[in-house]
């Protein structure tokens, strides 16, 4: 693992963007999407963390701070995102558009224990964040930095979580926001959130390829700023969920991290996240990160079982929508992240996802589909005796159960060869009728 002075600029220097191909440096508030260079993806580098003296802040002093942000008032501190500004966004000031977000719970329940193999799973719902999705931590730092380079409005290509998000962050911020779809190829369901927040949807007459092609013209002709899946400040912003569940675990690292992975953004950012940790003294010893990837979407699963030798793109179809990615975008320094955690990544078949998600669902927590991935992956690494059931794991759940409840009817209520449904039931209005159900109900076997 790398040392401090690798990973941090000097104490206290401002941040950089720095392009991960070509090494160009650009001053934190440039607005390009890419490297002007080489069109490289860019990075943040920040000062190593100091005192309002200038001092060269310690571990056990940047956890007090840490700490005592999880308390403070106004608002922006007591984000699960701000209270790590220091590692985040140091020089953000008054620009922050926080809801607040994070603060997301660390949960556990026998049933997901039992399922999984692992004895005391620990699961890390994203869910919970303000619109139901992991994305709202990156954007809240991805839209305060639109308003620190003044821009006139802010966009993204996405059909999902991603324009929900910056729907509603977009408002918050009195900006413009703007999402880019193709005509008729987009579920409305996806789009309801988008349309209440107010963001102005975009019906591209062509398919997906034109909306990004669009889009990065628009942000290169009309100072529109881009908000995409590559825009480095998001991936700064994802950080906060590796940083928020080791100070949950009182920063002793567990043993392996959990995560779905599609465009392998938070693949990249929790790599990011544990480098710094470590270097900076925080935590002691590095967990394993493990990739979970839809077997119909997995390019990187295959490339990783070749060590990397091959980048791959596939034609990707999976029931885990979040995740159907056929060419990841953040490919390079997932790999990064994987190499220096001694991670693994594995693909799970959709029926093992399914099978994860009903069982989440049904244990009172509920998820996206995605995020099922996850939990499917830990009990997978258990039956091959990769983790143990007394191992220290966390697995991350990326969205909320109402994401798509589509996926929900068509389970419970319209499939029909579908075990698990638990069908809505037509009674007549007596009580005798609803004294029947009960009975039914409560000779089932009930596994909690
Ligand atoms: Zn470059």
């Amino acid at each position: 693992m790398n040392s401090v002075a690798e990973v941090f600029l000097a104490p206290g220097a401002p941040s950089v963007q720095r392009c991960a191909r070509c090494g160009t440096v650009r001053d934190e508030l440039d607005a390009a999407p890419a490297c002007p260079e080489c069109g490289g993806l860019l990075e943040i580098l920040h000062g190593r963390p100091v005192d309002a003296s200038g001092n060269v802040l310690d571990a056990l002093s940047i956890k007090h701070a840490f700490a005592q942000h999880c308390c403070a008032r106004p608002l922006g501190y007591a984000s699960g995102v701000w209270r790590f500004e220091s590692i985040v966004m140091p020089s953000a000031g008054s620009a922050i558009t926080s809801h607040p977000e994070g603060n997301t719970p660390l949960l556990s329940r026998a049933a997901l224990s039992r399922w999984s193999g692992v004895n005391g799973l620990l699961i890390k719902h994203e869910g919970h964040n303000p619109t139901g999705s992991f994305k709202d931590r990156g954007m809240t730092v991805g839209v305060t930095q639109a308003v620190r380079v003044g821009a006139t409005a802010v966009a993204c290509a996405s059909t999902g979580n991603t324009s929900a998000s910056l729907a509603s962050y977009a408002a918050q911020a009195g900006i413009p926001g703007l999402v880019f779809v193709p005509e008729g190829k987009v579920a409305v369901g996806k789009l309801a959130q988008t349309l209440a927040y107010g963001a102005r949807t975009l019906m591209v007459r062509g398919d997906f390829d034109a909306c990004l092609r669009l889009v990065q013209e628009s942000a290169r002709e009309l100072g529109i700023y881009l908000l995409n899946s590559i825009n480095p400040w998001r991936v700064e912003g994802q950080k906060t969920i590796v940083l928020e569940l080791l100070q949950q675990l009182d920063w002793k690292a567990p043993d392996f991290i959990v995560l779905p992975a599609g465009n392998l953004g938070n693949t990249a950012a929790f790599g990011k996240a544990l480098r710094e940790c470590y270097a900076l003294g925080l935590i002691d010893r590095l967990p394993r990160l493990v990739a979970v990837q839809a077997a119909g979407a997995a390019p990187f699963a295959k490339s990783f079982r070749e060590d990397f030798a091959t980048r791959y793109t596939v034609a990707a179809e999976t029931v885990a929508t979040a995740i159907r990615i056929g060419d990841p975008a953040s490919w390079d320094r997932a790999v990064r992240a994987i190499r220096g955690t001694n991670g693994i990544v594995l693909a799970c078949s959709d029926e093992d996802i399914v099978d994860a998600k009903v069982v989440i669902d049904a244990a009172g927590v509920g998820c996206e589909a995605a995020s099922a991935a996850s939990i499917a992956g830990v009990r997978r690494l258990v039956a091959d005796g990769i983790i143990q059931s007394a191992d220290r794991v966390v697995a991350v759940l990326t969205g909320h159960v109402l994401k798509d409840p589509g996926m929900l009817i068509e389970l419970h209520q319209t499939r029909a060869d579908f075990a698990n449904a638990n069908r809505p039931i037509v009674i007549d209005a007596n009580v005798a009728a609803v004294a029947r159900v009960l009975r039914e109900t409560q000779s089932l076997s009930i596994t909690p």
